[in-house]
Order: structure tokens, then sequence, then C-alpha cells
């Protein structure tokens, strides 16, 4: 029952959803009972709260009639081996705890060159909702390299951290083990030490360096589009050190199946494992990330400017870091002025401005109007069915967040509303938010959308 379920729900969900979510549920059927086993906590609460509706939907699907109770729990994976073809679910452990300090980025005690910065830790990698699974994945790849999450897959734009939790990996894995063989590398300087092995005859050395590692970490394998010869040595290193159940840890700007120029059967390893996105910070990240990286370059930043920039500015994390140490650099020159929200204001002037002039109530409307499916009058209209009127609320929320419009100035946009009525639907978003993960994705969707 339970694979033919499978095949209903991987049509009804997203690639990703069913990748990272329910494949890597392991199920035990009985008369009337699937029990689902999750390898982990946050992937038994993640299917809980969001996917259960769709797994029971499949599974009544499949059997109508005397349709098996299905109940998920967290399960010791290890002692299960399932499937033949799956990926290698015995942990290896490659952990000795005799804690010496970590060697700063140049050759540990294996003697290999690391090539990691030893300031992306998980120390200093601020969490969110945006990175919240991410970064709980990786620890659990720090915790149990070569286990279940292998490869570990995290994607995402630029600048929201994908290095920085890739190399947190690494040097977790260093600290806890001196001698284990963790090799960073940003995939074009593996093509680039390819080319150069095959230039000087030594390619069979090459070879025997990156399948002796215990952890590899490739970073940006986008970069591995249209070249084959790369993709081609690439996967046997990769398989042989998936055989090994050594860890390989790999990092994109999109979804793996999305990447262009890739070898279809790369890519459908690259699915084997844990494939986890990172986003775009919400505000409350963005501020913990501007007070952090404040602390961290000992800026001073009251809590008041750090929300004036979060507000204002809505880029990745290196954007916000770039604002940051604007503000600071004009800070000093201008006679060390302290910073304030009218310091911020002149030394993020062209950037500020720039947010204004993107974010209109026009956009607001014409970009919620597409996402739905209705007319840009329906929002202006005084129609009340549901279909137009949440997506109303939605857009009168989102120009209330993203501009600097009044309450009476937003309600005149859309159709002559009461400053009341905008107040409502904001409010009443903000409730439905908490509560219905779909909507709030939808608004995430688009508020990225608007800003971008
Ligand atoms: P990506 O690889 O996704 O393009 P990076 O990992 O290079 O992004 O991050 C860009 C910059 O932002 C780095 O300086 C990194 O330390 C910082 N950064 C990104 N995300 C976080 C975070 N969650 N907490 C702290 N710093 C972060
Ligand atoms: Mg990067």
């Amino acid at each position: 029952l339970w694979a033919q379920s499978l095949k209903i729900l991987e049509d009804d969900l997203n690639d990703q959803q069913f990748h990272t979510w329910i494949l890597p549920l392991r199920a035990i059927e009985d008369k009337d009972t699937i029990r689902l086993i999750a390898p982990s906590t946050f992937i038994l609460d993640w299917v809980n709260k969001r996917l259960m509706d769709n797994v029971r939907q499949a599974v009544a699907r499949v059997a109508p009639i005397n349709t098996p109770e299905v109940i998920i729990e967290m399960g010791d994976y290890a002692l299960n081996d399932f499937e033949e073809d799956s990926q290698p679910t015995v942990p290896q452990p490659l952990k000795e705890k005799n804690k010496p300090a970590p060697r700063k980025n140049e050759a540990g005690q294996s003697g290999i060159q690391s090539n990691l910065n030893t300031n992306f830790t998980f120390d200093t990698f601020v969490q969110g909702k945006a990175n919240q699974l991410a970064a709980a994945a990786a620890r659990q790849v720090a915790e149990n390299p070569g286990g279940s999450y292998n490869p570990f897959f995290i994607y995402g734009g630029v600048g929201l951290g994908k290095t920085h939790l890739m190399h947190a990996i690494g040097n977790q894995l260093l600290a806890d083990n001196p001698k284990a063989r963790v090799v960073y590398l940003h995939s074009e300087r593996f093509v680039q030490d390819m080319v150069n092995a095959l230039r000087h005859n030594k390619i069979d050395e090459f070879k025997r360096f990156y399948r002796s590692l215990d952890a590899l970490l490739i970073d940006d394998i986008q970069f591995f589009a249209n070249k084959e010869q790369s993709q081609e040595e690439f996967f046997h290193t990769f398989n042989t050190l998936l055989e090994g159940n050594k860890q390989v840890i790999l990092t994109s700007d999109r979804f793996p199946k999305e990447v262009d120029g890739l070898e279809d059967r790369l890519k459908s390893r690259f699915g084997w494992g844990l494939t986890i996105a990172v986003e775009p910070p919400e505000f409350e990240m963005r501020v913990a990330i501007l007070l952090k990286k404040a602390s961290e370059y000992n800026i001073s930043l009251s809590e008041e400017v750090a929300f004036f920039i979060a507000k204002r500015l809505r880029g990745n994390v290196r954007d916000l870091e770039g604002a940051l140490k604007r503000v600071d650099a004009f800070a000093q020159f201008s006679n060390r002025r302290p910073i304030t929200v009218e310091t911020v204001k002149e030394a993020l002037k062209d950037l500020l401005a720039l947010q204004q002039k993107m974010v209109t109530l026009d956009n607001i409307q014409k970009t919620v109007a597409d996402y739905y499916k209705i007319r840009v009058a329906d929002l202006h209209s005084k129609r009340r069915s549901r279909n137009v009127a949440r997506p109303r609320q939605i857009a009168m929320a989102i120009a209330k967040e993203l501009t600097n419009h009044s309450l009476p100035e937003i309600g005149d946009a859309f159709g002559g509303r009461d400053h009341t009525t905008v107040l409502h639907a904001v409010r009443k978003i903000k409730e439905l938010r908490e509560t219905e993960h779909q909507l709030d994705d939808d608004y995430n969707s688009l508020i990225r959308i608007i800003t971008n």
C-alpha cells in the first residue's frame, strides 16, 4: 500500500517536498496500520504538521475500503535496512571525542588542506525561520557524518548562508575529530584541479585523493554545468564516497533537478540524501543578523536602528552585512557620529530610495492579482467572495508592511476603502499567518517577488 501511496504523493506534492520529507520515511505495514518511521525529529515534526493530511488522503485513495490508520513516529533508522537501493543507512561515526581546539584554516592533523574558513561556524550562524531546517539538518550531518543525510544538499539564492553552513559542518567535523580528512572546494576549483591533473598526468593521484576523504564539501555545483568530463569524474568520486559512508555536502543556487546542463543521473543522485532550502531572512532574523554582525565587528548598534534597517532592507544576509559596514564607515568618517536612525538614513540614502521606488502600491496590487489569478480590478471592487476578498486583504497587509503609505492612503488605493478596513485586513492576515501555513507561504512568496 505504501508503495502505491508514494506514487500518489509524488504527483500531489512538489519535488522538493516529496524528496525531502516523504522519501526518507520508512513504512512498516500490517493489515490495519501503516507505521511511518521518520529518521529525525524534524522530519517527524514537519510531516506531522504539514503533510499528514496529504499522506492520509493518498492512503485513503489507494485503499478506500478498510483504510489503514497512518501513524508516524521516530525510528531507529539504522536498524531497519529496508531497501537495498537506498542511501547508506548505517551511520559511520567519524568522531573521536578528544577535543583539542580546531586547527585554523590550514593542514590539520590529517596533513591535508581543508580550505575551511574558521569564522564560519554554527556559533556565528544566526538562525531564523528562513534557515531553521537547513541549520538543524546541518547540525545532524555534523553529528552523524556519512549517516542518512548523504549527500546533504543545500540550495538557495546568493548570500543566504549556504557556504557558511557548509563550512560550519566541516569545522565541526574537524573539531570533533582533528584527524578527519575534510576538504572544502568550490566546484570551479574542482574542475580546475582536474584539468591540471590531466595535463600533468596525475589524474590517478587526483582520483585517489578525492576518494580517500572522510567528507567532501563542494560549493556551488551549478558551475559543473556542461562540463561533462568533470561531471563524470565527480560522479565516480561521489559514488565511491557514498558507498564508503563518507559524507558529501553540496550547495547550489537552485534545486538539483533544476540545474541546467547537469546530467540526469547526477541530479537524481543528488536527491538521494537530504535536500534543503535556505530562504531569504524574515524581519526578525534580519534584526538578529544585524545585531550579531554589529557585535562581531564591534559596531555599537541599538535595537531601534537595527529595526529600522531590517524593516527597510530586505535583501540577503550579505547585503545586510554590507549595509551595516557602510553605515559604520559613514559614521566613522563623519566625526565618529553615533549610529542613529538619522545617520542610517543618510548613509544608505541611495539604497533606501531604490527599495522605495520598486515597491509601489500598483506593483503590489498587480503582483498579488497575478499570483491569485484574479484581476487588479477585483482588488478595487466591492466584491466580497472569498477568492477575491482574501487576496485583497493580503495585498493591503503587504502594502502596510512594504510601503510607508498611511492606512487611509492604502484604503484609497483599494477602491476607496476606509482606513479601518485596512487595519482589519492587516490584523486578520497577521492572525491567519500564524495558523495557516499555506497562506503564510503565499505571503512570504509574494513579499519576495515584490521586493526582488
Ligand atoms: P551563500 O553561500 O548562500 O551565497 P554565504 O554563506 O557566503 O552565502 O553568506 C554570505 C555572508 O553572509 C557571509 O559573510 C556569511 O557569514 C553571512 N551569513 C549568511 N547567513 C548567515 C546567518 N544565518 N548568520 C550569520 N551570517 C550569515
Ligand atoms: Mg556560497
